[in-house]
């Protein structure tokens, strides 16, 4: 291990990379155990927190249940608890496999640390996280559905928990791995047309966002907007951001460490 210190790392894995979108509750353990492998590598470098979308194993269920539209009626109370338990499932594959790899990892819910307010987090209880990190213990954090003070519950998508942890820890970076090379002039699974743009900054954002839509299947947070939304708060308060595809081969660990691969950097002014 070097004697450097090691800086913070917020590294979100998106939905879209971990399971199979198209198949329900279906994980794609190859690409699992690939980014457990790559996070095992990376440690000697970097202190990580672990943040991972809902993918096939949550979108649905919310959907079905209009979660993310907060109480309506009691039918959606059983959806509640259905949706809980898949993404415990997701989250203990996630677990399992980093554990496999060597990697000390625990996985935390979010409904049990943080409350939101109209969607957006209104509080969170941050020390055990802290505290897990000084213990060398990676926190494993996944979208959730969370208690929400005005709307009953909504969700809470791993993007905003990113940014929420990142700014209250003071990441030094922080990495949105996701199935496509970073943010496009047009969504690239529909256009072939479509180009990568490789630096976005608070003023070419408005002309950005024009471009970008959500994701392509039934995702009940914003997808690509959501998540470029929430890489420009961090960028404003000076952390590094990146947005990649984790999906190729040891391009985490390149994402990381500012190596020279295809991206979207998001940066201040
Ligand atoms: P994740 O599950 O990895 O968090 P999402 O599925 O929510 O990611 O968002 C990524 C998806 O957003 C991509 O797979 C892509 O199809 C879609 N998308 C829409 N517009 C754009 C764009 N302008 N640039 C890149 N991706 C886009």
């Amino acid at each position: 291990m070097s004697c450097l210190p090691r800086r913070l790392a917020i590294i979100k894995i998106g939905g879209s990379v971990i399971t199979d979108k198209e198949r329900i509750f279906t994980p794609r353990i190859d690409v699992i155990n690939g980014i457990a492998h790559e996070i095992s590598n990376a440690l000697n470098r970097w202190r990580i927190i672990l943040i991972h979308g809902a993918g096939s194993f949550g979108h649905p269920l919310a959907y079905k249940y209009g979660l993310h539209l907060g109480l309506r009626d009691k039918s959606q109370i059983i959806g509640v608890a259905e949706t809980k338990l898949s993404m415990i499932r997701l989250s203990e594959i996630i677990v399992e496999s980093l554990i496999k790899h060597g990697v000390p990892a625990v996985p935390m819910y979010p409904m049990d640390f943080i409350v939101m307010t109209d969607f957006r987090i209104s509080k969170i209880f941050i020390e055990p996280i802290k505290m897990l990190l000084d213990l060398n213990i990676m926190p494993v954090i996944c979208g959730d559905t969370v208690l929400d003070t005005k709307h009953g519950f909504g969700i809470l998508s791993g993007d905003q928990i990113t940014s929420k942890i990142a700014l209250e820890i003071g990441a030094d970076k922080v990495v949105f791995g996701t199935d496509v090379d970073g943010v496009y002039t047009s969504d690239p699974k529909r256009s072939i047309n479509a180009k990568l743009i490789n630096t976005i900054t608070p003023s070419n954002f408005s002309e950005v966002i024009k471009f970008v839509g959500y994701s392509t299947h039934n995702d009940v947070t914003q997808g690509m907007l959501g998540k470029l939304k929430e890489a420009l708060i961090l960028a404003e308060r000076g952390i590094q951001v990146v947005i990649g595809n984790v999906l190729k081969y040891e391009n985490l660990c390149l994402l990381l460490d500012g190596e020279n691969t295809k991206c979207t950097r998001i940066l201040p002014n």
